[in-house]
């Protein structure tokens, strides 16, 4: 059986160490990292998930300022929210929790957001400087990917990386991580012809479609590193994009769902917060 990849407890691990640093530096520049975080509307699973993170904000021993709007709250009301965070020196990081209601530009919104304080990774400098390779906050979820990978001492040069999926958030950025390390990088699609092909010419495969199990045993070859982005509700259960059971025996290293990439995605946020606070206090 392949090696599971637990994101719990990595991120338990990395949790554990940014609390420590985030202890050390409070202490040397008299503040901790502050994380503001944006909630318009009534989304149940918005809000959960705005909960978790203030949760692991304070458990990580940072400050962190939740901002409730209603569902009418107008654009030029929350580009003014922003512009007060941008300004307010002790905020260290800015994240808008995403989707947006309808009549609100979420480009407009994701632009206004400072750069030094964008901590979701999603403003489209921080996107171009990643994949120019310069310094930049990676969006989380692909980070935790990245995480996941570097933690678990897998080595990428060389090696024959299959992302499926092109998404802003997940699929393009892991791509050009992937690339950075060296993979050789293949980007699948909903109108890519014989994925299964694809998957079985792949050392590395990330699926990130949010298609339960459509990755089968069949489709992947001995050996496999197999990274499961997806989240789907089966019959009230989380199951990911890959087949767990039928796969995880001819993988060499798999992420389950839930519990794989799934904390990740906070862990991640936390680091970019922490990595957003040192630069300014030690500016
Ligand atoms: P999107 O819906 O934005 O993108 C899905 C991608 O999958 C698209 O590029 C689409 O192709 C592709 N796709 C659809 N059907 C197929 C198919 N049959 N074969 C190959 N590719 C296909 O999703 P996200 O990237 O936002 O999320 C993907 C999954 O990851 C979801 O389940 C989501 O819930 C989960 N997720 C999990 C996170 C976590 O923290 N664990 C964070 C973010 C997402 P096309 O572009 O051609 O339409």
């Amino acid at each position: 059986m392949g090696q599971i990849i637990s994101g719990k407890e990595l991120s338990k691990t990395i949790r554990e160490e940014v609390k420590e640093q985030v202890i050390k530096l409070t202490d040397q520049y008299h503040r901790a990292p502050h994380l503001a975080v944006v909630l318009v509307g009534e989304d149940p699973a918005s809000r959960s998930y705005v909960k978790a993170k203030e949760r692991a904000c304070k458990k990580a021993m940072m400050e962190s300022t939740v901002i409730i709007k209603e569902e009418e709250t107008s654009e030029e009301e929350l580009l003014s929210i922003i512009n007060d965070l941008n300004n307010d020196q002790t905020v260290d990081g800015i994240l808008v929790q995403l989707p947006l209601p309808k009549h609100i530009d979420e480009d407009k919104v994701i632009d206004a957001i400072k750069l030094e304080k964008d901590v979701d990774g999603f403003h489209p400098l921080n996107l171009a400087y990643m994949h120019l390779g310069r310094q930049a906050i990676y969006p989380a979820t692909p980070k935790g990917i990245m995480t996941m990978i570097e933690r678990s001492n897998i080595s990428l040069k060389g090696k024959k990386a299959l992302v499926i999926g092109r998404s802003n958030i997940v699929g393009k950025p892991v791509a050009m991580m992937l690339l950075k390390e060296h993979a050789t990088v293949t980007i699948a699609h909903s109108r890519t012809e014989n994925l299964k092909a694809e998957c079985l010419a792949s050392d590395i495969i990330v699926a990130a479609v949010g298609r339960a199990k459509m990755i089968t045993e069949d489709m992947v070859k001995e050996g496999t590193v197999i990274i499961d982005v997806g989240v789907n509700r089966v019959e009230g259960k989380l199951v990911g994009d890959v087949d767990f059971d039928a796969v995880k025996d001819k993988a060499s290293y798999i992420t389950p769902v839930p519990g794989g990439v799934g904390p990740m995605t906070i862990t991640s946020l936390l680091q970019n917060t922490l990595e957003c606070y040192e630069r300014r206090v030690k500016q």
